[in-house]
């Protein structure tokens, strides 16, 4: 008998990868310079040279087994040293190589994280918009997905909803900032709120809930901004990030969970993080990826682009009448469409060769995400697209 749960995952696509197949159909039939994709979070900006550099020194230099041999399950302990060494000189909070398992990106961190803390029918509350993923990994183990929307005019926290979804049966929350479909950053003050609206609900119910925070948008933040490390507020903290977006290599998987020291029950935990890598069958994240990490810490691809096409988009989408809660971080914008139905709304933009997704799967309907780590000539050859499609809303 064929498991009907994942095959109903393998047989209807999320959203974004639909809209990002119907965008390379379209470029086949029209031309790539025609089509102005703004589906997914592929990010167009190079890697920083020491990616490449670092790749060739590796293959140079290293021994086969070295490289391309299994590492421990948890990473190579030279490779989980350096990221320690630098987490604890770059946040001020002291992470030993222990505390870390490396991952195959931010995806399997996350559902190494999930799988270890939450037992079947337990809550892992989402606050809404959410990266769409989180369910399918939620529920994959028979948890529930509990959604909290935002307050919608800032996309922080809404304090009073959240508090009503806390119960006996809550095991985590994810948060992520910078936020991936709305592009906010979580404010200190909103954090230090949430961070002891838990520390009450853990008291009681008299239990561990853990925050989860998924930080593959880390270093993707403006205007002078700053992410707070959530472990230094809140003690039951797993950290999921990922290289992908900071060095632009989402396909080469490499990522990392972050299991806080200060976890009460620690060692359990970490021993169940392994355990859930291994019942996955991750085996370990991939070798030559680990070993490039150490002469890449602290570098990323040239944020500055993502920072014009955002400062581009915003001023160009507002003055044709569009509206959106202006994003810090991230490479996402989210639009409100001017009609109810957001699918209708790209469907329409179809028309003017403009791919985006709709905001159903994110758990806030109304909205658009536009994808812009793209190109700036892609936004500035889209522009007149956006204005026509303004246009037909009579938003001009
Ligand atoms: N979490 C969020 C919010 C994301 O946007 C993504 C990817 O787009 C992921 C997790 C998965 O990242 P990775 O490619 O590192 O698995």
């Amino acid at each position: 008998m064929i498991n009907e749960k994942m095959r109903g995952l393998g047989a209807k696509r999320s959203v974004i990868r639909e809209l990002f197949e119907y965008g390379k159909i379209r470029k086949a039939q029209i031309g790539e310079e025609n089509v102005f994709d703004f589906s997914l979070g592929n990010p167009s900006v190079p890697s920083p040279t020491c990616v490449n550099e670092g790749l060739i020194n590796l293959i140079k230099n290293e021994s086969a087994i070295s490289l391309h041999g299994y590492t421990s399950a948890q990473g190579d302990a030279g490779v989980r040293q350096a990221i320690a060494e630098y987490i604890t000189k770059t946040q001020g909070f002291n992470v030993d190589k222990d505390n870390l398992y490396m991952t195959v990106g931010a995806a399997a961190a996350l559902t190494c994280s999930l799988t270890a803390v939450v037992n079947p029918g337990e809550e892992v509350i989402v606050l809404a918009p959410y990266f769409p993923e989180y369910k399918v990994f939620i529920e994959r183990f028979g948890g529930v997905c509990k959604e909290v929307l935002c307050d919608t005019t800032t996309f922080q926290p809404d304090f009073e909803r959240l508090e009503k979804a806390i119960n006996k049966n809550t095991a985590a929350i994810i948060i992520n900032s910078p936020n991936n479909p709305t592009g906010a950053v979580l404010s200190e003050e909103n954090l230090v709120k949430l961070c002891a609206l838990f520390k009450k609900a853990q008291d009681k119910f008299g239990k561990s809930i853990y925050i989860i925070c998924d930080e593959p948008y880390r270093e993707l933040v403006y205007g002078g901004l700053t992410v707070p490390y959530v472990p230094k507020y809140y003690d039951n903290t797993l950290v999921c990030y990922s290289f992908s977006k900071s060095l632009s290599i989402p396909g080469e998987r490499i990522g990392y969970v972050m299991v806080s020291p200060k976890i009460k029950e620690f060692r359990e935990v970490y021993q169940a993080v392994c355990g859930a890598g291994r019942a996955l069958g991750f085996v370990c994240a991939p070798s030559m990826l680990q070993k490039l990490i150490p002469c890449c810490l602290g570098q990323t691809s040239d944020v500055s682009v993502y920072d014009t096409n955002r400062k581009l988009l915003l001023k160009e989408l507002t003055e044709y009448g569009f509206t959106c809660v202006k994003p810090d971080g991230a490479f996402y914008l989210f639009l409100k469409a001017p009609t109810e139905d957001a699918n209708e709304f790209c469907e329409r933009a179809k028309k003017f060769e403009i791919i985006f997704v709709p905001s159903d799967d994110f758990g806030c309907k109304g909205y658009v995400r536009i994808s812009y780590c793209v190109k700036t000539e892609q936004i500035e050859k889209a522009l007149p697209a956006f204005k026509k499609l303004a246009e037909s809303y009579n938003l001009i």
